[in-house]
């Protein structure tokens, strides 16, 4: 039977000649490695001796190391950012066994459709921190993007600016353990002026379409600085800038009009609250 190397590094500076080595990979929660063919793989980097196991504040923006387990980040963020949309969005995803293990790190990683981390992530324009290869940090939505900063680079951690944000998260799914097949991240800023409130910085983003994950841009603007009882939800949900492929029960049109549906729902909650 075929040996494979285990690595323990204990400090950040041993990790990027392990990154260098051919057909070695690192191992965050384990979730999605095991269940992949390491046939080819010669070694693990174990990152549970790294110091990437924070969830903290400091000066407004929230830091979370990349070897946070879903169920740590639902728990600190419960005392430090307790209304953000990780909370909700965490808590929902996989069982309780698995929320123990599944890391941050190797959920943004490696994105699967069905995540419940990465649409809530995108939404607050997270920052990715990296070593290796890429040193420093990234938006996620650049480190989805090129290929040429994920080679070969460990994701320490992500931060973003704590803010008081409403917000709504939806998963389809048939019963609670599905996989989803799409999720709906909203985050809206209502400005507390005394004559009207007004909708600032609203943030959308859908997760599990064609491309992966899709930030309503055209929706968002037609938000903007709008009286929250004024927006005509029915009209601007209408027609969704976003496509779906076909997924296990459910078609892609069908899967548009759920979003749809969904897109309206989430609308009323998060405007109206
Ligand atoms: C039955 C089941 C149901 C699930 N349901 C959900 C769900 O509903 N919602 C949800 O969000 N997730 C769900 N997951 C988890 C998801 O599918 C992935 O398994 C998980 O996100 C991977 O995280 P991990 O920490 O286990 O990564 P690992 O399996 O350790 O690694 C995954 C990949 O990321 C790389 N990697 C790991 N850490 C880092 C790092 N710090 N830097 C760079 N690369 C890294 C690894 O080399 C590997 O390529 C489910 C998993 C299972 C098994």
């Amino acid at each position: 039977m075929k040996e494979i190397t285990w690595y323990f590094p204990s400090n950040l500076e041993e990790v990027p000649e392990l990154l260098k080595k051919e057909r070695v990979l690192v191992y965050g929660g384990g979730t999605a490695l095991l269940r992949s063919n390491l046939a080819r793989v010669e070694g693990l980097i174990d990152l549970k001796a790294l110091p990437l196991n924070y969830c903290r504040e400091r000066e407004g923006v929230i830091e979370i190391g990349a070897g946070c387990t879903y169920s740590q980040i639902t728990e600190v963020l419960q005392k430090i950012d307790s209304h953000n949309i990780l909370i909700r969005s965490l808590s929902g995803a996989a069982s309780t066994p698995l929320r123990n293990r599944i890391t941050l790190g190797g959920s943004i990683a490696f994105f699967p459709v069905w995540s419940d981390l990465m649409g809530p992530l995108l939404a607050l324009e997270a920052e990715v921190a990296l070593i290796g290869s890429s040193k420093g940090s990234f938006p996620l939505v650049e480190y989805l993007k090129k290929r040429e900063i994920r080679n070969r680079s460990l994701i320490t951690g992500i931060y973003y600016k704590k803010r008081e944000l409403n917000s709504y998260y939806f998963r389809q799914s048939r019963t609670h353990f599905d996989y989803s097949a799409f999720s709906i991240s909203i985050l809206v800023k209502k400005s507390a002026s005394l004559s009207a409130s007004r909708i600032e910085e609203p943030a959308i983003v859908i997760v599990g379409c064609r491309n992966k994950f899709s930030k309503l841009s055209s929706l968002e603007e037609s938000l903007k600085n709008c009286s929250p009882d004024e927006v005509q939800i029915k009209d601007i949900t209408g027609s969704l800038e976003v496509e779906f492929a076909a997924k296990k029960n459910y078609s892609p049109d069908y899967l548009k009009h759920l979003a749809a549906v969904e897109m309206e729902r989430a609308l009323k909650a998060v405007l109206r609250s």
